[in-house]
């Protein structure tokens, strides 16, 4: 498979289209960004932790039951995936207190919740991605009553199989974003699963082993990263 014209060059990933129309080329660099692109950074090698990361995440999905865009990995920054049209919603879930849940409820972060919170926020750059709930999603047409039904259980279930996956790699899932995009009249998962989108706190020190270690000047990003990559046990 080849990649043809560039489509669209985001913050973390290009995306090329391919001969196939039905088929996208996701080129992961390793560009990061933080507060909606103010503040820019290269982390050193994780363009290719992220690409096989989500790939072998997603795999994972797939056999319990989550349908995903992945369809082949081709190198160790690229891969072959299903072009959706993205549902604009991104969709947060979280275990534990941390980042912006923390600071607007008032409480320290690490605080296990009683059961996993589920939001939504308006994927928009210029508004800064704002929460929004189900009912505005509803309002302006950005998904149906039943494609929402559909992310909320399939986002869940994400979180249950991710949870249990990163508890046996002695991490603590504490929050992460996903996105889903239409194929052929389903929702399907689509973007990425990696410690650009999720916090992972080791569960025995609580160190910090994901973005925020960029976010917030914590050093050893690099090493931050490859610490889970080599708990994923991928090689
Ligand atoms: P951003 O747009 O937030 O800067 P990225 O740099 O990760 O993010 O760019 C990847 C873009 O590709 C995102 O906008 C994401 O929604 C989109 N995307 C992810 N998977 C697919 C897919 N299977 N089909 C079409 N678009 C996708
Ligand atoms: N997140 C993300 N992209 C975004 C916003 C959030 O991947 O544009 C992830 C983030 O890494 C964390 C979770 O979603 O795992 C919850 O983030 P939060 O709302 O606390 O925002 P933040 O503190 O990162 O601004």
């Amino acid at each position: 498979m080849e990649k043809l014209n560039l489509l669209y060059e985001g913050k973390a990933k290009k995306v090329f289209t391919t001969e196939d129309a039905d088929v996208l080329i996701v080129d992961y660099k390793d560009d990061a960004t933080a507060f909606n692109g103010l503040k820019k950074g290269t982390i050193v090698g994780k363009g290719a932790i992220n690409n096989r990361m989500t790939n072998h995440v997603f795999k994972l999905l797939e056999a319990e039951g989550v349908p995903t865009h992945l369809i082949e990995e081709l190198s160790d920054r690229e891969t072959a995936v299903k072009k959706v049209e993205i549902v604009p919603l991104e969709v947060i879930i979280r275990n534990f207190s941390a980042g912006s849940f923390a600071k607007k409820m008032g409480m320290e972060e690490g605080i296990k919740f009683l059961c996993p919170t589920l939001e939504f926020s308006y994927k928009n750059d210029d508004l800064g991605d704002p929460f929004i709930n189900k009912y505005y999603a509803l309002a302006l047409g950005l998904a149906t009553e039943e494609e929402i039904e559909t992310i909320t259980k399939y986002a869940f279930k994400v979180n249950e199989v991710l949870q249990k996956y990163f508890d046996s790699l002695n991490l603590d899932l504490i929050d992460f974003k996903i996105e889903f995009g239409r194929y052929k009249g389903q929702i399907i998962l689509a973007d990425e699963i990696s410690p650009d989108t999720c916090r992972l706190w080791d569960k025995d020190t609580h160190e910090k082993l994901d973005k925020d270690r960029f976010r917030r000047d914590l050093g050893n990003v690099e090493d931050a990263y490859k610490e889970v990559f080599k708990r994923l046990g991928i090689h």
